[in-house]
């Protein structure tokens, strides 16, 4: 494999802490000539998944190119010089972010090894539960690692499979992982797109002219013009080579749980998933939530950008107009992804200004989409008392996040969580509102378009309001403090 990389590998020997796999986008094209363009272009939409690396591998029928760097994807896949060294018909591409330091080259996908069938490049979008005790039983036998990334685990599990054929030798060790998955892989041959049985995290299949897209979200087939098939399928394991696509479905059937959190924040809102517009459901939760917890105002004001469709949503319901009464600044990244408490800190007052013109006098209600250490809220009321609002009310397009969430959204340990410190009254004296609401866990099923959450079958995962984890928890039930270890390193 050639490859070529933009800054300097850390050194090894980080011992055996395997690394969740936290928000991250896949992009994967079949069949096209440029291919590894496409699929820049196809991470530059979902970029939003991840801003800290991005990573291509491209397959030109004889050899193997990487490119994995530390940064956007438009300062890393914009030159001639790298987009020419990534040839061929079939690529593959990941973005990812850590919320600490410690990011290592090493683990920037798609990460790439060379089998007994030979070469085989992977990206993954989740977070597996049982990496750490597998890795574990893999090093006793011998296997040595090169990476603190969890997707490690399933390459050797690959690697050391007794099946010959390489879609059955995914499918051996995709029996023993357990967690969070959506996976994209290339061999010299195939383009290989894999969800996980309860379809947590998402991944959708695109046609462009003779080429296929695998995707996570549909704004990424909008980007390069293609056109969206169909969501892959939980549990499905879709195989697109010379002979055309074909899938195959393994596994028991499970229950779908796809991440409710997505629609809530993490997708961008011009996607369609699993059916649903983004940017419908949240202003449907928007609605619910006017609905729900109505108080007099004069004005509904979103939290930008990410409370936006929810505040339009709450504003059409309410009958109360809608201002942009805080101005985001566009060139600071998402609080979340600073790495210390300092600089996530000095990142909220970076971003967000009252705009005071609209808020003096005002009766304002916030929108958000989630309070998760309360850091933003804090300083934006803050804000906007100075700005000389007259009363300020909090409204919040999630339920309280009381839960760390183990399948691939990024989220602080449960202690730093307000919701699990708090109570409603508290957390509206910590955040300095006149009143405080949060979207009940019925409204934001009725949101996604369900009578309400079904009590014995739950529709979504939404363990990080419910605390119902749907997948066993392995690593972390057996030793909880090494899961949160490895919080404090790689993620992406
Ligand atoms: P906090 O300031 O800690 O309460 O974080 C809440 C803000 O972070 C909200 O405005 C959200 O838009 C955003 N947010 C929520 N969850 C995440 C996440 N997993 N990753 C990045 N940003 C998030």
């Amino acid at each position: 494999m050639k490859t070529s990389r933009t800054s300097n590998p850390a050194p090894l020997g980080t011992g055996d802490l395997v690394q969740p796999e936290e928000e991250c986008g896949l992009f994967g094209i079949y069949n096209m000539v440029d291919s590894a363009t496409h699929t820049a272009l196809g991470l530059h939409a979902l970029q939003h998944r991840g801003q800290e690396a991005a990573g291509i591998v491209a397959y030109d029928g004889e050899q193997f190119h990487s490119h994995r760097a530390l940064g956007l994807v438009g300062d890393n896949f914009s030159s001639n010089e790298t987009m020419t060294q990534l040839s061929g018909d079939m690529a593959i591409g990941h973005v990812r972010y850590s919320t600490t330091g410690g990011t290592v080259l090493r683990n920037i996908q798609p990460l790439f090894a060379d089998f007994k069938f030979g070469g085989l490049a992977v990206a993954h979008n989740g977070n597996l539960t049982n990496a750490v005790k597998i890795r574990q039983e893999l090093v006793q036998r011998g296997c040595i690692f090169q990476s603190t990334s969890d997707t490690e685990v399933i390459i050797h599990l690959i690697a050391i499979s007794e099946y010959g054929r390489v879609v059955d030798r995914i499918t051996d060790a995709l029996g023993q992982i357990q967690g969070a998955y959506s996976l994209l892989a290339i061999t010299q041959k195939k383009m290989i797109g894999m969800r996980d049985p309860y379809g947590v995290r998402p991944l959708v299949l695109g046609r462009l002219g003779d080429a296929w897209i695998l995707s996570s979200e549909t704004c990424a087939l909008d980007i390069i013009g293609a056109e969206f098939v169909r969501d892959v399928e939980p549990g499905e394991i879709i195989i697109i080579d010379d002979k055309g696509l074909h899938s195959i479905k393994p596994f028991a059937k499970k229950p779908n749980r796809f991440c409710i959190f997505e629609y809530i924040y993490f997708a961008r809102p011009d996607s369609v998933m699993e059916g649903r517009n983004v940017y419908d459901v949240r202003k449907n939760i928007g609605a619910e939530l006017a609905r729900e917890s109505h108080v007099d105002s004069d004005l509904i004001v979103p939290v930008p950008d990410s409370g936006v469709p929810a505040a339009i949503g709450y504003s059409q319901e309410a009958g109360v107009p809608f201002e942009l009464g805080i101005i985001r600044n566009h060139y600071v990244g998402r609080t979340f992804i600073e790495p210390t408490d300092h600089i996530r800190h000095l990142g909220v007052r970076l971003k967000h200004n009252a705009n005071a013109a609209k808020i003096k006098g005002q009766r304002v209600v916030l929108v958000d989409d989630s309070i998760v250490r309360g850091t933003t809220s804090v300083k934006i009321v803050e804000m906007v008392r100075n700005a000389g609002a007259k009363e300020v009310h909090m409204r919040v397009s999630s339920p309280p996040t009381a839960h760390p969430c183990f399948y691939g959204i990024d989220t602080p340990q449960q202690s730093e969580l307000l919701a699990s410190q708090y109570d409603l009254e508290a957390m509206a004296k910590h955040i300095g509102v006149d009143t405080l609401a949060f979207i009940s866990i019925d409204g934001l099923y009725r949101a996604v378009g369900e009578q309400g959450r079904d009590l014995e079958m739950p529709q979504y995962c939404d363990a990080c309001f419910s605390g119902e984890y749907p997948i066993p928890l392995v690593d972390h039930e057996k030793n909880p403090m090494q899961q949160q270890l490895s919080l404090l390193d790689e993620h992406k």
